[in-house]
């Protein structure tokens, strides 16, 4: 019996509802032993006042004399008459208290079922997105404690539901990207095995280069899955812009030559400092031009440059590449997504760089977007970086 008390909030709820019942019940009980006498004795003096008869001090039911007035003449009727109120009100008293109990007890029972109901519903929600239902959702009844708890809780599913869907996205992506090249590698592997593609230098320059491809994706996403979850720190002090700037090109310089690609900075001496990381803005800077180098053709252009905007440093990095079509300009920044998959394949690309680079300009508290005016007019993206106070 306690253990099902214990176990169900309902039955704590309908407990604490009787034990205010009976409390009230005995409370209604003793109030009424103690002053119904005193209060039957006044409204007899009070008649008594009137002159409508002796009778005070002769209703205690006992038959004593009380105060001794007029005592013979009314006694025995006066007695009688306060057995007879005494008794018609403890009748009247117990039918009341029992039609009251009764009232009470049936509103406790459905009161606590009010209560229990949603907690109820919330409950077997939450075992069904356990168990990978993640479309559940609760009622969300009212503003009380009990609405914002719906509410919390289905905030909390379709959260839960996102990172699930993600995940499941993520996975299908990663097997896709995978398998890509490991075809191709396999295929080969077949060919040499059969005999049907020669044993050349150039067919294991072809496999090595798939294996690379691998290597250099599975790195991507393991700096992506911690960037994403946001398992790094940022070492932000002032910087000097001009100083991130010449560490790329000494990178990269070499790369845009041999592409004979015209690499221009537009970089002023007199910019104030950035606050940043070093380390994450030449990733950054790193990723902008070797994706300008990738998808800009022999003899193009690229110009990195900065420039002060009040508070804030703006950083830009222009080619006259391939440009993108404006449809494609919102996803270029999401996970995987390429323009051209077959070009950016080729050229190595994981379709990654992008993704970090977002989250880590934000991170510093800035924004990155692209602009371009399409297909083959080029491309200039932009990204923003807080000045160093
Ligand atoms: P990837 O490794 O494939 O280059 P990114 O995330 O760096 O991946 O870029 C995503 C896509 O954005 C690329 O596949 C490409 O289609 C497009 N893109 C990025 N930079 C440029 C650019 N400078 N010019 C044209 N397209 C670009």
């Amino acid at each position: 019996m306690m253990a099902t008390f214990r176990k169900y909030l309902g039955a704590k709820l309908f407990l604490s509802y009787l034990l205010v019942i009976i409390a009230g019940g005995i409370a209604l009980a003793l109030t009424t032993k103690i002053t119904v006498p005193t209060a039957f004795q006044r409204h007899l003096g009070m008649m008594e006042g009137t002159g409508e008869g002796g009778m005070m001090g002769m209703m205690n039911g006992t038959g004593e004399n009380g105060t001794g007035l007029r005592r013979g003449q009314g006694s025995g009727f006066a007695s009688d008459l306060y057995t007879n109120f005494q008794q018609s009100f403890s009748e009247a008293l117990t039918w009341a208290a029992l039609a009251a109990g009764a009232v009470a007890l049936l509103l406790s029972v459905y009161l606590s079922q009010r209560v229990v109901r949603p907690v109820r519903a919330m409950m077997s929600a939450s075992q069904r997105i356990a168990g990978g239902d993640y479309n559940e959702r609760v009622q969300e009844n009212g503003s009380d404690e009990l609405g914002q708890l719906a509410h919390s809780f289905n905030q909390m599913a379709s959260q839960l539901q996102q990172t699930e869907d993600m995940r499941r996205q993520l996975i299908g992506d990663v097997a896709h990207e995978l398998r890509t090249p490991l075809t191709s590698i396999k295929g080969s592997m077949e060919g040499l095995i059969d005999g049907v593609i020669p044993a050349s230098p150039e067919t294991y320059q072809q496999i090595h280069q798939e294996a690379e491809r691998l290597n250099r994706l599975v790195s991507d996403l393991q700096e992506l899955s911690r960037v994403e979850a946001g398992a790094y720190e940022l070492d932000l002090h002032p910087v000097e812009f001009g100083s991130l700037v010449k560490t790329v090109v000494k990178r990269l310089g070499r790369q845009f030559e041999d592409k004979n690609i015209n690499l221009t900075l537009d970089v002023p001496d007199e910019l104030p400092k950035i606050m940043a990381d070093p380390d994450r803005i030449i990733q950054v800077l790193t990723n902008l031009l070797s994706n300008s180098l990738r998808y800009t053709h022999e003899k193009g252009d690229v110009t990195l440059g900065a420039y002060n905007e009040g508070t804030l440093l703006r950083i830009f990095v222009k080619d006259t590449g391939v440009g993108i079509p404006a449809e494609h300009l919102p996803h270029v920044f999401t996970r995987f997504y390429r323009v051209d998959k077959s070009r950016s394949r080729q050229a190595g690309g994981s379709g990654i760089g992008l993704t970090i680079a977002k989250f880590l300009i934000e991170a510093h508290g800035g924004e990155i977007w692209v602009e371009s005016p399409g297909k083959d007019q080029g491309s200039t993206f932009i990204f923003t970086l807080p000045v160093s106070k």
